[in-house]
């Protein structure tokens, strides 16, 4: 039996409420296919889209009504772990139900610790909410959001992104999964906190899910880190001519390509530099980046790219 994480990106949830509804069914049938193969599953996921809404709909709630003016992100991550993980575990739930697995589903609200210090506050990187055009996006410029081109996809928010440093709420998750519960933690990378005299205080970010999730299923000694999105393998020379898709790569090969700049900012730079950080972490790791279709596949080494030593 493998313990596995599996990250699930975007495309796993939908951009929007309706859309997540229809996006859990098809993701937990995913997710519990590898648990029917007899692998140890623990859940965590993005909230790209979903943060960037929560995080509209307050601000936009405090220019009506001042008293509600301030959500801080962290908040707006925590919003977004618990409307996503009430649909994730539910879908889950009904699966197993149906499938006459006998387990218990839960979301655990997860804290991530990260460095006051971390670079990321003064260079915000981390795409959050829908894309928008040229147009919109010099309008939040000049509102002073911070705006990227996204990988030729249109235009989208950024906001500072720093590093996962320790999950604060890991015992919790050790627990229920050792005693065979399926568990969704991390979600949305995690709430950012800072430690001061011991005490926890929210930040302004978001953590990427990707690194998140690498720190999750280190500190839970996994075998394999799966992270699910919407191509079926990293490819380098990605859109051009030459493009070459990825199956089994070495840690140091898929460095090369990262060092290249082969792999695009926000999308699939993270993914890769998360799968090879869990991949040489300790032998016999594995790090596999597939769609989420191909996922049982993936594992049987079928199909995705998969990093190792
Ligand atoms: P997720 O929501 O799963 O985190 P992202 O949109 O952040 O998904 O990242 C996945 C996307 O990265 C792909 O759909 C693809 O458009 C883009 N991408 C950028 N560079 C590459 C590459 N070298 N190989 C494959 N996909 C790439
Ligand atoms: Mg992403």
């Amino acid at each position: 039996m493998s313990k596995v994480v599996i990250a699930l990106g975007g495309n796993a949830l939908g951009n929007n409420l309706e859309e997540q509804m229809v996006a859990v069914r098809s993701t937990a049938k995913a997710i519990i296919d590898l648990i029917e193969d007899g692998n140890e599953v623990i859940v965590s996921h993005g909230n790209g889209p979903q943060v960037g809404m929560i995080n509209l709909a307050m601000t936009e709630l405090g220019k009506n009504y001042p008293k509600y003016s301030l959500c801080p992100m962290s908040v707006c991550v925590a919003m977004s772990q618990g409307y996503i993980g009430y649909d994730l575990q539910n879908a889950l739930r009904e699966e197993l139900l149906e499938r006459g697995i006998n387990k218990s589903v839960s979301t655990i609200i997860t804290q991530v610790e990260v460095d006051k210090n971390d670079a990321a506050f003064t260079n915000p990187t981390k795409p959050i909410g829908g894309f928008m055009t040229k147009e919109e996006a010099d309008l939040m410029v000049q509102k002073g959001e911070n705006v990227i081109e996204d990988a030729g996809r249109g235009y989208r928010r950024v906001v500072a992104s720093p590093k996962p440093k320790s999950i604060v709420e890991i015992e919790t998750i050790k627990t229920l999964a050792d005693a065979g519960h399926v568990v969704v933690a991390c979600g949305g990378g995690g709430i950012p906190v800072i430690k001061n005299d011991g005490k926890l205080k929210g930040v302004d970010a978001v953590i990427d899910k990707d690194f998140a999730s690498c720190e999750l299923a280190k500190e839970l000694d996994a075998d394999c880190l799966i992270i699910l999105t919407a191509v079926e393998k990293a490819a380098i020379n990605y859109g051009k001519e030459n493009e070459r898709w990825l199956d089994d790569v070495t840690v140091e090969e898929m460095q090369k390509y990262v060092d290249e700049g082969h792999f695009a900012p926000g999308s699939m730079k993270p993914k890769v530099e998360a799968a090879i950080d869990f991949a040489e972490s300790k032998e016999g790791r594995v790090s596999l980046i597939t769609l989420l279709e191909k996922a049982k596949d993936g594992i049987a080494g079928k199909t995705g790219t998969r990093i190792s030593k």
